[in-house]
């Protein structure tokens, strides 16, 4: 079974490469929010619990995600092995994974960088627009419409969301970048950090990891 991690900043394209890279590889794409809403709408009793924390407002604690992740791991669809999308998020969550994959004789194979510097992530997530008739998603920088300003699809007017204005991106970004260079520190020191180059475009970032991850390594049995 193979657990590659894929880590990025918010709009570093991590869950659009994800999203690409499992099918290809012939793994599953573990997006840990989708996992969350799964198990709640499942019922599920570890599902039930993690969507009490999130009525809340509160951040689901990491031994019910580890535990959860590991029940996902088990299902039939994630035979080769799963790409992680937003877990780990901490040091020590990442702990947190690694000792329960030891348990299961399992380790992390990778860990998988998307680097892009903080200027293009605040250009990126700030350039979000979504329209007034059905929120479709539109961005000025990485997927505009042909008409500015207006949907492609309708033709109602697009807008920014509060939570997409330029001072709460940066705040977020803040104190999201420091949380994921701990991250990428605890896979450097266990010499399975790869770091790509994210300001080439999505294609290319897929071919070099496609060819990265479909050579045999050390650390895979
Ligand atoms: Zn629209």
């Amino acid at each position: 079974m193979r657990v590659i991690v894929l880590l990025g900043a918010p709009g570093a394209g991590k869950g659009t490469q994800a999203a690409v890279l499992a099918p290809r590889l012939n793994l599953l794409h573990l997006a840990t929010g989708d996992m969350f809403r799964a198990a709640a709408a499942a019922g599920t009793r570890i599902g039930l619990e993690a969507k009490a924390y999130m009525d809340r407002g509160e951040l689901v604690p990491d031994h019910i995600t580890v535990r959860m992740l590991l029940d996902r791991l088990t299902a039939s669809d994630a035979t080769h092995g799963v790409i992680l999308d937003g877990f780990p998020r901490t040091p020590a969550q990442a702990r947190a994974l690694d000792v329960a994959l030891d348990e299961r004789r399992s380790g992390v194979e990778e860990a998988i960088l998307i680097d892009v510097p903080a200027e293009e992530l605040v250009r990126r997530l700030s350039g979000r627009r979504l329209c007034r008739a059905a929120g479709h998603i539109y961005n000025e920088v990485t997927n505009p419409p042909h008409v500015p300003g207006e949907c492609d699809i309708d033709g109602s007017e697009l807008y920014q969301r509060a939570d997409d204005q330029l001072e709460t991106v940066k705040a977020r970004l803040d104190q999201q970048i420091p949380e994921l260079l701990d991250v990428c520190a605890h896979y450097e020191a266990q010499g399975k950090l790869r770091t790509v180059d994210g300001m080439r475009p999505i294609e290319e970032v897929t071919e070099e990891l496609v060819a990265a991850l479909s050579q045999p390594s050390e650390s895979r049995a």
